[in-house]
């Protein structure tokens, strides 16, 4: 039975453009109030992007998500999951970061989702930029490695940055991979494209074993086929779900720090996180969202609607543990 606790304000109690905004108008919790032991799916802000190597901003990003999923109504529109009816959520407030020391970062943020483990919360964490993966992974992945479903335009497999920078949002999964976090044969990359500084990252992917679907691929023989061999390929066992909204064309959502053009459209967007329906995700993340790049505020809109796509499946999901 849902708690009412953990209810969306109503937006004809409060209208959706009034009121303090959390993530989808869902109760606060931190770690020291009552509520949080009764937390299904908590959404985490990490307002953090010390990782970036180019373009930043991606620190603003779960202040302006909040904002924009404020517009956000309760029942999806297909597949009519009302999550809020199923699995308690709760925003969990943002981790704070230290915007000027990375590893202490990291730490932080670790050590946040360790708890959350702990409390048998379901994390859905809010970048930042894509280096929060690797922390979180750290905190969740409890000694057996993940399985990982990972939209991006970029493999973030990469080993260093400025002559041997090892940890940066180009370089998560390659730590992850090196630290057992993830199991690289179970591992679906989804959506690469861009120019490229070498194709190391590419390669040592699949020498590891990693499934990286590029972009061609995916237009080529379509989301359902491709979500279908991404499926089976991760199988039963506990995965990650991690999408970077650079995965979107920048058509539709500029406000990121490396864009690359030839992308999927909002729509296939939907379609691919749709399709993660019952797979037993333990964790996910939407990062990268750089407000000051979109005046507009339509990444975040894009982004904050993405959340709720995977805040569906994932409720489905904890609902049935
Ligand atoms: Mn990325
Ligand atoms: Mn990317």
């Amino acid at each position: 039975m849902p708690d009412p606790r953990f209810r969306p304000v109503s937006g004809f109690d409060l209208p959706r453009f009034a009121g303090v905004p959390t993530f989808m108008r869902l109760p606060h919790a931190r770690p020291d109030d009552a509520l949080y032991g009764d937390v299904q799916i908590g959404l985490v802000g990490i307002p953090w992007d010390g990782g970036t190597t180019n373009r930043p901003g991606a620190r603003h990003g779960p202040r302006q998500l909040r904002d924009l999923s404020s517009m956000i109504r309760t029942v999806h529109p297909t597949s009519l999951i009302e999550p809020y009816e199923i699995a308690n959520c709760a925003d969990l407030g943002d981790i704070p970061p230290n915007p000027i020391d990375i590893e202490d970062t990291l730490e932080r943020i670790k050590t946040f989702h360790v708890g959350l483990a702990e409390a048998g919360i379901t994390p859905l964490s809010v970048g930042g930029d894509h280096l929060i993966s690797l922390p979180v992974l750290r905190g969740i992945s409890r000694g057996a490695p993940l399985g990982m479903i990972h939209f991006d335009a970029h493999t973030d497999l990469f080993d260093g940055y400025f002559g041997g920078a090892r940890y940066t949002h180009g370089t998560p999964f390659r730590r992850a991979i090196e630290e057992g976090l993830l199991d690289p044969e179970r591992v679906v990359q989804i959506g690469i494209r861009g120019t490229m500084y070498d194709g190391e990252d590419i390669a040592w992917g699949r020498d590891n074993g990693v499934t990286i679907i590029d972009i061609d691929t995916l237009m080529e023989r379509g989301h359902a086929e491709v979500m279908e061999s991404a499926r089976a390929i991760v199988g039963e066992d506990p995965i990650y779900v991690s999408f970077d909204i650079d995965f979107i064309d920048p058509a539709f959502a500029p406000g990121t720090g490396t864009p690359e053009i030839g992308g999927p459209d909002t729509w296939t967007a939907q379609q691919v996180v749709r399709a993660l329906r019952g797979l037993n995700i333990v964790g996910a993340d939407l990062v990268e969202v750089s407000p000051p790049f979109d005046p507009t505020g339509n990444t975040a809109w894009v982004g904050a609607s993405i959340l709720f796509e995977l805040l569906c499946v994932i409720a489905e999901r904890v609902a049935t543990r």
